[in-house]
């Protein structure tokens, strides 16, 4: 079928790579994006797999030497520093913002409409009413909500999914590779390097530049550290930030309390080997994510569909939270073009994704539980090796 009326909210990667797709297969798709700026996440790293730069290599034809930075071992480092092990593998790595700017770039900016928070919907079986908070509305025949960890979507059509706090945070912070002693950055740009201690687990890699430049001396060095909190008082006043407002999902740069950005810097210096105590060190301003389980039994709903971080948002262990959105578009389009009626295309649809996001899920939560808690991981195990379907792919 063509010629749907496709309404996607949420213009990140999930809802920006799902609106290129159904356009490409004939329909007509707007973009709507609560925040009333373009996008900025700040460059954080993603681990850059298959699913994720597929339709920028296929269909933008872009290079992918050009969007990410390609590291060829998986390293992890001792307590004192030394190499504790070290097997070659070729991973990919890019950042959000480097994806982002592609794919709106792709997209355009005609159908990509700020400013609008959908706050409800309504669904009459034929077509849908989206409800935005500035007091418009649009009608669509489908609603593909791609509005990520904290969906409205899912809220309103499934307010049971498990919304499960992992017990464990994800620090995050970039350096220029050029701030770094040389030898230091030498040693971060070949390789993912780990660090497996107790109850944690830190992993640096190299990214491109905050303006996409994957240059030798222009990229950064990222890293992301997990780290458990204990739910209730103790996660509560981690997420109380500077200004004394608790938040949610994330502590976004330069809104981490004093005390806990000074906490994290002496526990690394104080716990972590050399070179990765000196990365935080140097790291102007650390932001954290919360690390969810969350799980939904359905995707689509009548005329409405969750997609990406609003149906299944996963613990990143995998690296595959990006590629899985876009996994869900890719095989939406699919169905659309595949089906003569949205009903049907839609079944199928929710059927393989929702075996995917399951999958998913199960192993990041495994491997979160050997990490974080129960300390089985030894360096060079591959059951840590990033991919959507299974370690390694
Ligand atoms: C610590 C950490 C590390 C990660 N590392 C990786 C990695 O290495 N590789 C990888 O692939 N993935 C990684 N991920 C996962 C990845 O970030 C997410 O899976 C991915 O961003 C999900 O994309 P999305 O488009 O579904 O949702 P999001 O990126 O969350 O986008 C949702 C969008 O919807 C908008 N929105 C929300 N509500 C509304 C509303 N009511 N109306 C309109 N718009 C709305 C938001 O503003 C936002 O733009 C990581 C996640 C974490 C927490």
């Amino acid at each position: 079928m063509k010629d749907v009326r496709i309404g996607v909210v949420g213009g990140s990667l999930g809802g920006l790579t799902a609106a290129c797709l159904l356009r490409d297969a004939g329909h007509d798709v707007t973009v709507w994006e609560r925040s009333s700026r373009q996008l900025e996440q700040r460059g954080a790293g993603i681990g850059f797999l298959e699913a994720t730069y597929r339709y920028l290599v296929e269909r933008a034809q872009l290079e992918l030497a050009d969007l990410s930075v390609a590291t060829d071992h998986i390293r992890y480092l001792s307590r004192d520093g030394s190499v504790a092990h070290d097997s070659t593998h070729r991973y990919l790595f890019s950042s959000w913002n480097a994806v982002y700017r592609e794919l709106l770039e792709h997209w355009g900016r005609d159908r990509y409409v700020l400013g609008h928070d959908m706050t409800g919907f309504a669904d009459n079986g034929d077509e849908v009413r989206v409800e935005f908070s500035n007091g418009t509305n649009a009608d669509v025949d489908l609603l593909v909500c791609a509005d990520g960890v904290g969906s409205t979507g899912r809220r309103t059509l499934q307010a049971n999914a498990d919304q499960g706090y992992a017990g464990y945070v994800a620090w995050r912070g970039m350096v220029p590779e050029g701030s770094l002693a040389p030898e230091t950055a030498a040693r971060f740009t070949d390789a993912i390097t780990y660090y497996v201690y107790a109850n944690s687990h830190i992993l640096v890699y190299p990214i491109p530049g905050l303006d996409g430049s994957v240059a030798e001396g222009e990229r950064l060095i990222n890293f992301v550290w997990y780290r458990n909190y204990a739910p209730g008082g103790e996660f509560d006043d981690l997420m109380t930030d500077i200004n004394g407002e608790k938040r949610e999902l994330s502590l976004p740069p330069g809104s981490v309390s004093v005390r806990h950005a000074e906490e994290v810097r002496a526990h690394a210096a104080a716990r972590l080997p050399a070179p990765i105590a000196e990365l935080v060190a140097a790291t102007e301003d650390l932001f954290l994510q919360v690390v969810y389980d969350i799980e939904v039994e359905r995707m689509v709903f009548g005329r409405v569909c969750l997609l990406g971080d609003s149906a299944f948002a996963v613990r990143p262990h995998a690296a595959a939270g990006t590629a899985k959105a876009a996994e869900d578009g890719w095989a939406l389009a699919a169905a659309l073009t595949g089906n003569s009626t949205l009903d049907a295309a839609l079944a199928q649809w929710e059927d393989t994704q929702l075996d995917l996001g399951r999958r998913l899920l199960e192993r990041t939560r495994h491997i979160g539980q050997r990490s974080q808690v129960d300390n089985s991981w030894k360096p060079g195990d591959p059951e840590f090796i990033f991919g959507l379907h299974e370690p390694g792919n």
